[in-house]
């Protein structure tokens, strides 16, 4: 219901606007307002739906930092993530963006605030957005500039995406984003892992996100099948497993099949089913993340635990925040711990 009239409360005055949860680029924050700039665009980026709302409205920096603040004060919208459609020149339509951030940050708003870098965006507005912004990103889209031609004609993969991306890393080091849709262009899992790797390698982003791309009726896409959440999901697991856990693309592209798409199963479940039981007390740290059930904290509490005394049981486990439900087909406690329990 929340969601729902916060929704309704910002499309009186902006009908593409929608609010979301945080972890959708909140960075932490509460409730996210999402809004266009600009409801209009002249590209032609076959997924999206602002291309098919020809005659969008459009709003000015005043005019969105009101709304905005009001409902701020009103405890409806803690952050704002803002973008735009690019009607006609992008750098208007970035210094749009930038002059919203700056109005607010003027006007006293020290919460979060996410500005989207539009491709083909200056450098100078790069600069300026990091400068009012708590995270800024692009959207990469797709996995490589190949796969971008097929469904967006006018953005240049390399020039307008990777060169502006490379400077939104130089602007915010570590707190930038970027996404991807899952499944406009036919790209596989296993070419969006190669992506993900170069990213998370090269430039270091915060978070990459993922959206299962959905038709939208007045697209040329309009009768291509919607890519099911559960992608998405497992997407969101593989990049974990990079990120976090640090597990190498080769491994991961073991789960997947000849074609180089994942199953509909929990990742590190699949690589863990040959795994023989780790030694909980001299394993590496790498062997223990491969356990499921146990995550990078985790791994790091039984390293620091053990360092004191051996572990020698699940109770040891359990005060190391270990799921024992999950972990503990994987998982033995060594030949001497077991040697002195069997003792007892
Ligand atoms: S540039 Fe952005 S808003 Fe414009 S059509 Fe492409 S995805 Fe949509």
């Amino acid at each position: 219901m929340e969601r729902q009239s916060v929704i309704a409360s910002a499309t009186e005055e902006y009908p593409w606007a929608d609010l979301d949860i945080p972890d959708a680029g909140g960075g932490g924050c509460g409730r996210l307002l999402k809004v266009l700039l600009d409801g209009r665009c002249s590209y032609d980026c076959a997924y999206c739906g602002v291309r098919a709302r020809r005659g969008g409205c459009s709003a000015t920096p005043a005019g969105i930092a009101d709304t905005f603040l009001r409902m701020h004060r009103e405890g409806r919208a803690d952050g704002l993530f803002l973008s735009s459609g690019i009607a006609g020149d992008v750098d208007l339509a970035m210094e749009g963006i930038v002059e919203t951030g700056e109005v607010l940050r003027r006007r006293g708003f020290r919460g979060y605030l996410h500005l989207k870098v539009l491709p083909g965006a200056s450098r100078a507005d790069i600069t300026d957005a990091a400068r009012v912004a708590s995270r800024i990103s692009i959207n990469i889209e797709a996995p490589s500039a190949s796969r971008l031609s097929e469904v967006a004609g006018v953005k240049d993969y390399r020039c307008d995406i990777e060169k502006r991306q490379a400077w939104v890393a130089e602007a915010m080091p570590g707190r930038h984003t970027t996404q991807l849709v899952v499944g406009a262009a036919g790209e596989s899992d296993a070419e969006i892992l190669s992506c993900i790797s170069r990213q998370y390698g090269r430039l270091a982003p915060a978070r990459v996100y993922y959206s299962a791309f959905t038709p939208v009726a007045g697209t040329p896409l309009e009768c291509r099948e919607a890519t099911p959440l559960w992608r998405q999901r497992r997407l969101y697991q593989v990049d974990a497993l990079v990120h976090f856990y640090q597990f190498s693309p080769d491994l991961i592209r073991d789960v997947m099949d000849d074609d180089g798409f994942l199953p509909d199963a929990d990742p590190k479940r699949v690589l863990a089913r040959d795994l023989p039981p780790v030694d909980i007390n001299t394993a590496p740290l790498a062997a223990i993340l491969r356990v499921p059930g146990i995550g990078p904290v985790g791994a790091r509490r039984i390293c620091a635990m053990r360092r004191k005394a051996s572990l020698v049981s699940p109770a040891d486990l359990r005060k190391c925040g270990i799921r024992m439900k999950d972990a503990a087909p994987f998982v033995r406690f060594g030949r001497e711990v077991q040697a002195r329990l069997s003792s007892f």
